[in-house]
């Protein structure tokens, strides 16, 4: 099973690279995908996720044009993340998990693209902000319907813990953006910050958190180094929270007890 959503994943993978490259030219999304240096359409069989890449030796069949190493990444973490959902939250014959498991396909794939888009051009497409902001409410509220008819106390429902969570995370980045006047964070960040903290709620916002600035500062130390660079090159803070979020949300199902040891 955790197969077949690894393979799954892959397509999909696929589909938000082209996602991602048609928002930029505000295209449709439907439609086939081109090289994006010479424009000549992709044949089927070399649009197979990875393998493709891998063939093709990371160049077009047409124009020898390099293929850029974020589409095959891309593809590779959809698999993986598609693969640890469907591990971790579908349970077969289970009608709740099907919607955890749906819910949380969709509002991962959305965060890659948030994440590819970031990492190429610095911005954050607020359409896709928008649609995870509608999805998650909607899914908190469904989920604290749930839980109020089973008699869960108020302040422990599921929408309440994620506005705070929200709310602290927003205000965190908010500061951040504000006091260094756009030097360490953009406004996309404070955004995206306010999803974390909805989807991983005021429990987990805080290891969200530090997960997103451990991964960061080590992918820094790693720029730094390879291209050494200077520590004024910007780098996007979008996919490192991204990236933290997914993996808070793994931790909290997979190990909650890591979670329960660091509050109490
Ligand atoms: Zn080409």
């Amino acid at each position: 099973m955790t197969l077949i959503f690894f393979i799954a994943g892959l397509i999909i993978g696929s589909f938000l690279n082209v996602v991602v490259y048609r928002l930029r030219l505000t295209e449709t999304i439907l439609g086939r995908s081109h090289c994006p240096h010479c424009k000549a359409k992709i044949k089927w069989y070399d649009n197979i996720p990875l393998l493709s890449f891998v063939l093709l030796r990371a160049k077009c069949r047409t124009c020898n044009g390099v293929i850029s190493w974020r589409y095959p990444l891309v593809e590779l973490f959809t698999g993986i993340i598609f693969a640890l959902v469907g591990k971790y939250f579908f349970v077969l014959g289970n009608n709740f998990s099907y919607w955890q498991t749906g819910f949380y396909l969709l509002i991962f794939s959305l965060f890659l693209v948030l994440l590819s888009y970031d990492w190429q051009f610095m911005e954050m497409p607020v359409i896709i902000f928008w649609i995870l902001l509608g999805v998650s409410v909607t899914y908190l509220i469904f989920i604290s319907l749930n839980e109020y008819l089973i008699g869960v106390d108020f302040y422990r429902l599921s929408l309440f813990s994620g506005l705070i969570g929200g709310v602290i995370s927003w205000t965190f980045f908010f500061l951040l953006v504000f006091f260094s006047k756009e030097k360490w964070m953009g406004w996309g960040d404070v955004y995206v910050g306010f999803l974390a903290g909805l989807i991983l709620g005021w429990q987990n916002i805080m290891l969200g958190l530090l997960l997103s600035f451990m991964i960061g500062s080590i992918c820094a130390i790693i720029i730094v180094v390879l291209k050494k660079g200077t520590m004024k090159s910007q780098i996007p803070f979008i996919p490192f929270l991204v990236m933290g979020t997914i993996i808070t949300v793994f931790i909290n199902q997979a190990f909650p007890e890591i979670i329960r040891y660091l509050y109490f």
